[in-house]
């Protein structure tokens, strides 16, 4: 079996060979290593692997498009604006590092390369760059059941709204209470409860498989399911009601069924020419979701049923 590399991975972009060839044997032994050619090449590559780079080693001038030109293409576009980058260059002067570094760029390494302060230096800025991730990571996960938080899901929809807005593309979103869930406490303890919406949690993460699509805990007993392409979320919906009463978690006390049970209500709202497409989209899950509860719980209740 192949082992997944999970070393910090290190873009280099630069148009000289020798300059890649060198940085690259000095940094491969502790970090993955990816190579770019000149500018559209390193942005190319910063985007297909923004989530596992940890640092950018850019170099200034390149034939096309400059490192100043590509460091600011990376810092106008969401996926790879956190992304640190060291400009390494040749010949600059006091008034160019002084534009780098307001542009956003780490540091300034200059040629020839030293190794022993290169590899230092790269050193400390991916150690900072792993923990400015970790914390960002932390930041977006619920400590009880590790799934998204509300934090996450409201950036998340934002995100999609905005993106469905400009595309016409349709958005859905499911809301999800869990039923007589203070009945649930009340018989069996908060600790019991804690771990049922663990439970509930984790089943709702897995049915969110798809690319875009996000779990979220957004509220006490309150779940979400964000699908940014919009199809299959009434199935999907449907599908996961069934799947926590089929964890025949026992709840003696509801006035539902004999196990925990959720209710759910879907939206799929498309995106052109609503101003307040994320309200819709809110409070026509909302809405059915109260529905759900005042058909009886246990179901999920879409637009059409
Ligand atoms: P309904 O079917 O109408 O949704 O009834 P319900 O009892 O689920 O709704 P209600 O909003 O009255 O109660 C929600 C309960 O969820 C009350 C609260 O104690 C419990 N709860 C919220 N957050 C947590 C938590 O983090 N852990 C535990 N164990 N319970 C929680
Ligand atoms: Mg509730
Ligand atoms: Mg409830």
């Amino acid at each position: 079996m192949m082992t997944a590399d999970d070393r910090p991975t290190i873009l280099i972009a630069d148009d000289e060979r020798l300059n890649r060839t060198l940085l690259a044997e000095l940094l491969q032994k502790d970090y993955r290593i990816l190579l770019a050619r000149d500018g559209v090449d390193a942005l190319e590559r910063a985007r297909a692997d923004a989530e596992r780079i940890a640092l950018i080693l850019l170099d200034v001038s390149m034939p096309g498009e400059s490192g100043y030109d590509v460091l600011r293409a990376l810092r106008g576009d969401e996926r790879t604006a956190g992304i640190s980058v060291i400009f390494i260059t040749g010949q600059s002067s006091e008034a160019d590092e002084e534009f780098g570094l307001r542009l956003g760029a780490v540091d300034y390494i200059h040629k020839p390369i030293r190794p022993a302060i290169l590899l230092a230096r790269v050193g400390n800025l991916v150690k900072l760059a792993m923990q400015k991730r970790d914390l960002e990571l932390v930041a977006q996960r619920d400590g009880l059941t590790g799934i998204a938080n509300r934090r996450h899901f409201d950036e998340a929809i934002d995100r999609a709204c905005r993106h469905a807005a400009r595309t016409g593309e349709p958005v859905g979103l499911a809301l999800f209470d869990i039923d007589h869930f203070k009945l649930y406490n009340d018989r069996y303890g908060h600790v019991a409860g804690d771990e049922a919406l663990r439970q509930v949690a984790q089943l709702l993460a897995r049915h969110a498989r798809r690319p875009y699509d996000i779990a979220a805990r957004i509220g006490g007993e309150e779940f979400a399911l964000l699908s940014p392409m919009g199809d299959g979320i009434v199935e999907l919906t449907d599908r996961f009601c069934e799947a926590v009463v089929g964890l025949r978690i026992p709840h003696e006390a509801s006035l539902t069924t004999a196990f925990l049970t959720v209710s759910g209500g879907t939206a799929l709202v498309a995106g052109a020419g609503y101003a307040d497409f994320r309200l819709r989209l809110v409070e026509q899950a909302d809405r059915l979701l109260y529905e759900a509860k005042s058909r009886g719980r246990n179901q999920a209740v879409h637009l059409d049923s």
